[in-house]
């Protein structure tokens, strides 16, 4: 037998980490206790494995060994039955985490006390199609597509372009079983939005499966011959940035009466400003200017239903008196593993 096995880490790249992966051939016979009850594959049936952290910021050519852990795995949808991705942690050649190791810094939050407040995240991915060094439905050359204003959720081949990847996308990450909540087509042209974790998406499912929902996307986008970037502003002048709206909740905040627990929350993150803005991605003074739906990076401001507010609390959240708050400042190009983890040490109070 063989199973094909595509191990997926997160690099060292400074200011912004990237995707790596790379394939392992896995010739091994499964021993039932590498099997659960249905007789699925298990985590432990995948080995720990190396790579050459010299060519990914992550070590130096003399002591260039880096360790990859397993530490969640989905079914393959770009390759088929008996092919698994396996989602990594990098440590470093003594076996302690890797610096570059967020996850390793959000287990450490939930395991200092941030576990029992059982927290969801819904992360909102925006990201911009390329066609070469052009958002798709960019004219070539200097000229630009017509202004603003019909793009967002349109229809029709004049205002949409790049659906069939982002369908093809959508299906993949449900047959991977990730937590995949929906996709529209965002402001500016070639901009396009997929939401995943939400109910139930604890903050490592949640923040994984936008990892593994990123790599999904250029993995296919490679067989579309288009690139996506998570640039926070890939055109500038009067068209929209690119964020990662974060939606969070505690149990408290989804129970009735949650509302006073949702304004205590956010107490708490208003007087982090700086300390937040760090966790939410390389280049957020670009988007963060007080137009296109933002509020500006120095402002802090909250607002029920207010899409120029910094964090937005849902019309029918307020209606209820419990559910959740969205924080609108994540970059696109934020990692969900910092965003969750600034954001539980704030509500939390873990200082
Ligand atoms: P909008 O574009 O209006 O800001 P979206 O529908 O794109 O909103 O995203 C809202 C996200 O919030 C969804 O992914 C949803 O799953 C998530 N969500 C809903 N309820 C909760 C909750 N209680 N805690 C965290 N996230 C939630
Ligand atoms: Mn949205
Ligand atoms: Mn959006
Ligand atoms: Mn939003």
């Amino acid at each position: 037998m063989a199973i094909i096995a595509e191990y997926i880490w997160i690099d060292g790249t400074k200011p912004t980490r990237k995707l790596r992966s790379k394939t392992k051939i896995i010739h091994t016979e499964p021993t039932e206790a590498q099997l659960d009850d249905t007789g699925e594959f298990t985590l432990s049936y995948f080995p720990g494995w190396q790579f050459d952290g010299s060519s990914t910021s992550q070590a130096e050519g003399g002591s260039s060994d880096c360790l990859l852990q397993p530490v969640r795995i989905y079914p393959d949808p770009t390759r088929g039955p008996d092919a698994f991705i396996v989602l990594c942690e990098v440590f470093d050649a003594q076996g302690a985490p890797h610096s570059s190791n967020a996850r390793a810094k959000l287990r450490a939050v939930l395991d200092a006390g941030a576990n029992k407040e059982d927290a969801w995240f819904g992360f909102e991915q925006e990201y911009t199609m390329y066609d070469g060094s052009r958002p798709l439905g960019f004219p070539s050359e200097r000229r630009f597509p017509a202004a603003q204003g019909p793009y967002y959720c349109g229809v029709g081949a004049d205002e949409v372009y790049g659906r069939d990847l982002v369908e093809e996308h959508m299906t993949a990450c449900i047959e991977a079983g990730l937590l995949i909540q929906g996709v529209n087509a965002e402001v500016m042209p070639g901009q396009w939005e997929f939401q995943m974790g939400g109910p139930d998406g604890d903050a490592l499912k949640a923040s994984d499966d936008l990892w593994i929902g990123r790599w999904l996307l250029y993995r296919i986008g490679e067989d579309f011959g288009i690139s996506s970037t998570l640039d926070p502003k890939p055109v500038p002048g009067d068209w929209n940035g690119a964020g990662m709206h974060t939606n969070f909740s505690t149990a408290s905040m989804r129970a009735p009466g949650g509302m006073k627990v949702i304004l205590e929350g956010i107490e708490r993150i208003s007087v982090r400003i700086n300390e937040h803005l760090e966790a939410y991605g390389t280049g957020y003074e670009m988007r963060l200017t007080g137009l296109h739906e933002t509020c500006r990076y120095d402002e802090f401001k909250y607002g029920v239903s207010d899409r120029t507010a910094s964090i937005r609390i849902p019309a029918n959240v307020e209606e209820d008196g419990y559910g959740y708050l969205e924080d609108r400042r994540p970059n696109a190009n934020a990692d969900p593993y910092d965003v969750a983890t600034v954001l539980l040490k704030s509500v939390c109070d873990l200082h």
